[in-house]
């Protein structure tokens, strides 16, 4: 069988790499080559930025009325749901993320975007008309929400198609155009819903540039002709492209990594927070960036705690991702694979022990994945490798606390601040702990929960800005304020002239 190739979109077209390379695409879990991606380059993202300026720039797009926009938003759900089973099998062969979570959650929300941001733009005041003051002088003034213009969008491998949308979404619907640049690790979900949605919208104003980040990535950002930037990646990806984007001043909104910590209260029930922090660390292998990955757990709950957490890790079922009855699959590559383990192995040396887990796995018939075991490392402080940096891997570290002021310190004691929870019966102690945690999002008893209309995104080094819900929308607009003066007799202006022009007529 021959190997696909995948191509960029530019300007309604699929095209090849000017430069005619390609690299190879993985199934993360068998090893197989699946895919060779365009390579691109500096000229390709060069081409696909002319094409969204000039898409930009055609009045058909620019000045399409809200009515239509809503109805183009509906028709792309409607091309979403049309394709549903194939875009999620393409979306679990690159990824490694399970059918059941991808068919489930991502494509849903993927398309449930679509009509959610449909709904939010019938409403929004693009245009608003602000009363008439006296002073200095009665004045016709409205402020405008405007789009930015061409954006260009930097996606990871682990949850694709959802957080290219949650981007590209919001954008098309406020008149934007898009350059995106999937990973090279995952770039068949982007590609394809380029090619399903293309005969929906104007050429140029969804394009599709595959590359490495070295390459594409840092033409995009970098780019002079690109108004703004949305990164969803590693923190330190994330502060290169910040640097880059200070240049020309491009606007940016960056979701990066995060160390989510899970306050486990005194009054926890045992079995319900220990399924919930499980499930909280090992959804998609801990390949996500809101995984609950330290537990802060009293004195007193510790052991049974841990033993539970222990017998919970012992249910899953890791392998085959098509399995709908597989709780995670495998490692993205075998280098993160390695990674994982590497910091596995500092934990150890450190001083932790390890409860459950903490090797690579076989599966039969997927020998060339990468698979790591639900591991789950006791005695673990807060200054160890494995506390202060993002493994994004199937480990939960337990950490132990003697009163809960001490577990709100050390929840807030990292660089990070994108997700955080509390496990507890007391919801209303819970709302005051809350309040005291540094990240974005705060759980009372769940995890990874999150609705289109909320925003999300973190605090300190896990990002800036939001996306999802309004701010999501208005990551993509600019603000103009148009001041229309009534007043024709320039004497009459003289409260305002009078600082220069000392006579009139
Ligand atoms: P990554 O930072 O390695 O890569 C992300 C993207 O950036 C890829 O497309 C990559 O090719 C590109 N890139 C790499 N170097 C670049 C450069 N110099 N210039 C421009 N682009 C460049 O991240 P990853 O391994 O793909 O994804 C995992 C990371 O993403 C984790 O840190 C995770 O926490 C984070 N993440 C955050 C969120 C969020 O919403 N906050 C969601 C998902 C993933």
């Amino acid at each position: 069988m021959s190997i696909p190739q995948i191509n960029h979109f530019i300007n309604g077209e699929i095209v090849s790499p000017v430069k005619g390379n390609y690299g190879e695409v993985h199934n993360p879990a068998t090893g197989e080559v699946i895919a060779h991606y365009a390579k691109g380059t500096s000229e390709d993202v060069d081409l696909a930025v002319k094409a969204a300026r000039a898409a930009y720039n055609n009045p058909e797009w620019r000045n399409m009325p809200v009515d239509d926009r809503v109805a183009l938003l509906h028709k792309i759900a409607g091309r979403i749901k049309q394709h549903f089973m194939e875009l999620c099998q393409l979306e679990v062969m690159s990824s490694g993320g399970t059918i059941s979570r991808v068919t489930s959650v991502d494509m849903p929300g993927s398309l449930m975007l679509c009509n959610a941001y449909a709904e939010m733009i019938k409403n929004y005041t693009f245009i608003e008309d602000k009363p008439v003051q006296s002073f200095p002088e009665p004045m016709h003034v409205q402020t405008l929400k405007e789009p930015l213009g061409v954006c260009g969008f930097i996606t990871p491998w682990n949850v694709p198609l959802m957080l290219f949308l949650v981007k590209c979404i919001p954008a098309i619907a406020t008149g934007n155009t898009v350059v995106v640049k999937p990973s090279e690790l995952t770039p068949h979900t982007t590609l394809k819903f380029a090619e399903i949605t293309a005969d929906l919208l104007p050429p140029g104003v969804i394009n599709v540039v595959n590359g490495t980040g070295p390459d594409v990535g840092e033409a995009i950002t970098t780019h002079h002709d690109v108004n703004k930037i949305a990164f969803t990646g590693s923190t330190a990806v994330g502060k290169h492209i910040f640097a880059n984007c200070a240049q020309t001043m491009k606007r940016v909104s960056l979701e990066l990594g995060g160390k989510s910590p899970a306050i486990v209260m005194p009054d926890a029930d045992i079995d319900r927070t220990a399924y919930g922090l499980i499930y909280g660390i090992m959804n998609n292998a801990g390949q996500i960036c809101l995984s609950g990955s330290r537990a802060l757990v009293p004195e007193a709950l510790h052991d049974p705690l841990v033993e539970r957490l222990v017998e919970v890790a012992a249910q899953l079922k890791v392998g085959d991702p098509f399995d709908p009855q597989t709780s995670y699959g495998p490692m993205s590559t075998p280098q993160h694979g390695e990674k994982v383990m590497g910091f596995i192995e500092r934990a150890k040396a450190d001083g932790a022990i390890v409860a459950c887990g903490g090797n690579r796995m076989t599966i039969e018939g997927y020998e060339g994945g990468f698979f790591v075991e639900p591991t789950v490392l006791t005695h673990v402080t807060n200054d160890m490798d494995v506390s202060c940096n993002e493994i994004f891997g199937p480990v939960l570290s337990v950490l132990k606390y003697k009163d809960v002021e001490e577990a709100i310190t050390i929840a807030n004691d990292t660089k990070y601040g994108l997700g955080g929870g509390i496990w507890t019966e007391d919801v209303v102690a819970a709302q005051q702990v809350a309040r005291r945690m540094e990240t974005g999002m705060v759980w009372i008893n769940d995890w990874h929960f999150a609705r289109l209309d909320t925003p999300l995104g973190g605090y300190k080094e896990s990002g800036y800005g939001r996306e999802m819900g309004v701010m999501g929308l208005e990551n993509f607009l600019e603000t103009k304020t148009i001041f229309t003066s009534f007043e024709r007799q320039s004497h009459k202006k003289a409260m305002t002239y009078g600082a220069v022009h000392k006579k009139f007529g």
